[in-house]
């Protein structure tokens, strides 16, 4: 059975107080209830994860960065290493998210950089890959998802893509409000697999996780999560609310 995680990504959100109230409540909830057996995944800004860490220590959450260096150390002023990520009890980062691709110029060869740096840091990745609107009318979506895996990913070997988790997240469906439906979910989160076996065989491309994301909310994410190449989720806005996250978490 494939790991079914829920991931929020709190973005450029939450002052170091606020922050640490959400997850202080979202650990004690999780960690009172055995039997939610998802994995949950909080990925503050980088200044919290240190202290999340803290909180977290003895908990069932875990905790991931947004981003980091695509170098392991050095001259690169305001930059965060992978290594330094790990060394605050982070497990994950996430890389590739549509965000750092636009509004930072992040392409398939930096994010490849980022990730072997990553898991050679003994971080899990998850890998953020989807496309935008008009990639979406045009019908290119599947080659946009292809490419996006075949430069971003397919460099690893099978030992390193295990630690990777696959976020399929539609660019025009993130903080828009506008949700895939689950069936355009499904098609290709199906895919995504496919390509998986294709590149790494029938084990791996079975037992690696694919997350959805974009505009996931407690109203709809049952549904999403229901199909069979369905995860769990990345999830943006409703992360910051400890209701709706705990809602979506739950309808896995
Ligand atoms: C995201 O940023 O990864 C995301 C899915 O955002 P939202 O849930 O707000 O659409």
């Amino acid at each position: 059975m494939r790991k079914k995680i829920v991931a929020g990504n709190w973005k450029m959100n939450m002052e170091l107080e606020e922050g640490l109230n959400l997850v202080k409540s979202i650990n004690q909830y999780f960690t009172d209830k055995p039997s939610v057996r998802c994995e949950v995944i909080v990925c503050p800004p980088y200044i919290h994860l240190a202290s999340v860490n803290q909180i977290l220590k003895n908990g069932k959450v875990r905790a991931g960065a947004q981003n980091c260096a695509s170098e392991k150390s050095g001259a690169y002023t305001g930059e965060v290493s992978a290594p330094m990520i790990k060394s605050t009890g982070a497990e994950y980062v996430i890389i590739g998210h549509s965000e750092r691709r636009t509004y930072y110029n992040e392409d398939n060869r930096i994010l490849n950089k980022k990730t072997i740096l990553a898991l050679g840091a003994g971080l899990k990745v998850i890998f953020c890959c989807g496309e935008v609107k008009e990639e979406r009318e045009s019908g290119k979506y599947f080659e946009v998802v292809r490419t996006q895996l075949e430069e971003g990913l397919f460099t690893l070997k099978p030992e390193e893509i295990t630690n990777v988790v696959i976020a399929y997240e539609p660019v025009w469906a993130i903080g828009t409000g506008l949700t895939a439906t689950p069936e355009q979910a499904q098609e290709m989160h199906e895919y995504i697999r496919s390509l998986i076996k294709g590149k790494y065989g029938s084990v791996i491309a079975e037992n690696i996780t694919i997350l959805y994301g974009g505009s996931c909310k407690p109203s709809n994410a049952a549904e999403i999560f229901s199909k069979p190449d369905v995860d769990g989720g990345l999830i943006g806005g409703a992360s910051l609310k400890k209701e709706d996250f705990i809602a979506i978490v739950e309808a896995v």
